[in-house]
């Protein structure tokens, strides 16, 4: 039964453009609140960029996917899923960094998804950059590798940049996979493309069995068929999902670090995501919005459609 304390509020009640902005107007709970227990799927914000090497901004993410978000209503237009109607949601808050300590900022994000695993509450978050996939993996797969279903326009398997052993949003699924905190016959990264360095990424995905889905197999065999080769991929067992915003063509998302040209529209990029229902997807995040970019907010409004597209599929799976 829906519970009315987990109910955004409804712009039939106060007009969305009005209202302090919460994630999709849900109620603004911190793991210190008296009901947090209850919930299950936590909207939980990155503010974080450390992790970039070239063009930065995702720290200012959360706060316009926030606000973008209030334009979304209770019901999805296709499924009919009414996903706070089926499990508790809240906006958990940011998980506050460390801004001028990458190793420190690694670890509170760390301890901070612990503390939700141990509580049942599935994190859906807002990033920042991708590097902030990590310690969420590291959480949440710290007993058995999880699958990967994976949007990006760049696989981020590249060994550490500048001759460094530091981590940055290159590396993040090779960290990952070293750490054996992914099942790499269960990972599928859809939509690669663009200039690279080398092919020291391709290498280490052919090494360890991981399948890359260049852009070109996705625009020529289509959504459906490579979606369903994902789900064949990443199987019935839980599974993270994760999507860099840069997977979307940038005349569409322009607010990102390391636009690709070549991507999906904004349809193509909602269908893949609808086409990943059936999955047991235990964690997501939404990454790589840098509002600096793009100051219109179209790309945070862009994700945060993609963040409640994401949420109809965890809720289905609970
Ligand atoms: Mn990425
Ligand atoms: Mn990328």
């Amino acid at each position: 039964m829906a519970d009315p304390f987990f109910q955004p509020v409804s712009g039939m009640d106060l007009p969305r453009f009005a209202g302090v902005p919460t994630f999709m107007r849900l109620p603004h709970l911190t793991l210190e609140h008296p009901r947090a227990a209850e919930v299950e799927i936590g909207l939980v914000g990155l503010p974080w960029d450390g992790g970039v090497s070239n063009r930065p901004g995702p720290r200012h993410g959360p706060r316009q996917i926030r606000d973008a978000s209030s334009m979304i209503r209770a019901q999805h237009p296709v499924s009919g899923v009414r996903p706070f109607e089926s499990a508790n949601c809240a906006d958990m808050g940011d998980v506050g960094p460390n801004p001028v300590d990458n190793p420190e900022t690694l670890r509170r994000f760390q301890s901070y998804f612990e503390t939700l695993k141990t509580r049942r509450i599935r994190p859906l978050s807002a990033g920042g950059d991708h590097l902030c996939t990590l310690p969420v993996l590291r959480a949440l797969a710290a007993e058995a590798p999880l699958g990967l279903l994976h949007f990006d326009s760049h696989t981020d398997l590249f060994p550490p940049y500048f001759g460094s052993t530091v981590l940055t949003h290159g590396n993040p699924f090779r960290a990952a996979v070293e750490e054996g905190l992914l099942d790499p016959a269960r990972m599928i990264q859809i939509g690669i493309r663009g200039t690279i360095y080398d092919s020291a990424d391709r290498d280490f995905a052919r090494a360890h069995g991981i399948r890359i889905v260049p852009i070109e197999e996705l625009f020529a065999r289509g959504i459906a068929d490579v979606m369903a080769e994902a789900r064949e991929t990443v199987g019935t067992r839980p599974a993270y999902l994760s999507y860099d915003i840069d997977f979307v063509d940038p005349s569409v998302a322009p607010g990102t670090g390391t636009p690709e040209w070549g991507g999906p529209n904004a349809f193509q990029a909602i269908e893949v995501v609808r086409e990943a229902a059936g999955l047991d997807i235990v964690g997501a995040d939404l990454v790589e919005v840098s509002p600096p970019f793009d100051q219109t907010g179209g790309t945070a409004w862009l994700a945060a459609s993609l963040m409640f597209e994401i949420l109809c599929v965890m809720v289905a799976a609970l």
